[in-house]
């Protein structure tokens, strides 16, 4: 058994970040300022996308476009369970109605016809998720919401550096990131819209600054016009220039991390193919480069004889971290009791919430310590079966 506690996920900083970072530090300018600027002019380069606004976090981001497009009490916004509660958290803070669609047995993710299904008159809004680093079939699904003239905000929290049909995810919609560590790049905490939509871009710029009708940062003025007014009530998402140092180095190593990622995950597919209490997740048959942000498998909780949670556990106990993304949404307490969804709503995002876990994979995880986690499966499926 390994002697030191392997964590499911972390994060990659570099001694060029870490003075990034101290330059700032020592530069008299620590909130929004030049590097925002820079590093918001380097994400959207690097996704191919006209525009793109940082924030504290990729929560923030959803805060300010459910704003942004209006949504509120009477309008229905479609969304997997399958997904990180934030979306969900945001809908109903909003006072709109979540609707839930089923996810792909293998991929995790809601497919157009799913989504169609779900559609009524008083549909605002899709939110399709990039699920663990691979692309969401986003061609129908964009189709289907333009011909009913319904808004569709891309959660590309997994999705950096991933492609559809040769495009990067960014390259094409809205798409929301997330930089908090566990994430392919990170900031700490931050997140990113992308947008091709200007007017919306405007708005969520305006949204996440109080509302005031200029930037946090203005490059003329080296600061803040003080004159700024308040053009309507906003928030306070603006990423700061400490995270922004920090994401710059780190986007310009993105596509070196994800090929660690994937060369790590492609390992792992090798490993476990014998294993047949362990399902890994599929590829989805569209084109596509995944990011392989998580390794997610599912535990075949009859073979293996016990449950998810106490496989997680007693891999604990041989020092392998693992995570779980996610607990489907609908079966957590607040929407169970307070909004009534109950079991059997959504038969594979709950087969899948209830055996899924993800193994470590980060990039600067070797190759030694990924055969400490085949070993520890190995080990806890075998006095399983004693
Ligand atoms: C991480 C994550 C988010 C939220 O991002 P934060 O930056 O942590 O607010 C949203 N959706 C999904 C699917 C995520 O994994």
């Amino acid at each position: 058994m390994r002697n030191t506690f392997l964590p499911f996920s972390k994060p990659s900083i570099t001694e060029p970040e870490i003075q990034a970072v101290a330059n700032v530090l020592r530069s008299g300018w620590l909130a929004t300022g030049p590097n925002a600027s820079r590093f918001e002019e380097e994400f959207a380069a690097y996704v191919h996308c006209p525009a793109a606004v940082g924030l504290t976090s990729g929560t923030g981001g959803m805060h300010v476009s459910l704003k942004a497009l209006g949504i509120g009490p009477g309008d229905e916004v479609i969304t997997p369970s399958m997904t990180w509660v934030s979306t969900v958290n945001l809908i109903v803070l909003a006072g709109a109605t979540p609707v839930f669609v089923d996810v792909d047995r293998d991929t995790l993710m809601a497919d157009a016809a799913r989504i169609e299904a779900a559609v009524t008159p008083r549909t605002k809004l899709i939110v399709p998720v990039h699920f663990a680093g691979a692309p969401a079939d986003m061609g129908p699904i964009r189709e289907l919401a333009r011909k009913r003239g319904i808004g569709v905000i891309e959660d590309a929290a997994h999705a950096l550096g991933t492609e559809y049909r040769g495009k990067r995810i960014g390259a094409e919609g809205t798409c929301i990131f997330s930089f908090h560590p566990i994430k392919n790049i990170t900031t700490g905490e931050g997140g990113m819209i992308t947008t091709h939509d200007a007017e919306f871009a405007d708005r969520v710029r305006r949204l996440k600054f109080h509302g005031l009708g200029v930037d946090a940062f203005d490059r003329q003025m080296q600061g803040r016009s003080p004159q700024a007014e308040v053009v309507e009530p906003g928030f306070k998402y603006n990423i700061t220039d400490i995270a922004a140092a920090l994401g710059r180095g780190q986007l310009a190593r993105a596509d070196e991390m994800n090929r660690f990622r994937s060369a790590l995950a492609l390992r792992y597919r090798e490993r476990l193919a014998e294993m047949d209490e362990i399902m890994p997740l599929k590829d989805p048959p569209w084109p596509m480069l995944h990011s392989w942000h998580l390794f997610i498998v599912r535990l075949d909780i009859d073979r293996a004889g016990i449950d998810r949670d106490t496989f997680m556990n007693c891999l604990k106990k041989r020092n392998i971290g693992t995570g779980l993304h996610f607990r489907a949404a609908h079966l957590q307490r607040y929407y169970r009791q307070a909004m009534g969804f109950k079991r059997g709503l959504l038969p594979d995002t709950e087969w899948n919430s209830d055996r899924i876990l993800s193994l470590p994979l980060f990039p600067d995880m070797t190759e030694a310590d990924q055969d400490d986690v085949i070993c520890a499966i190995k080990d806890v499926l075998a006095e399983k079966k004693q």
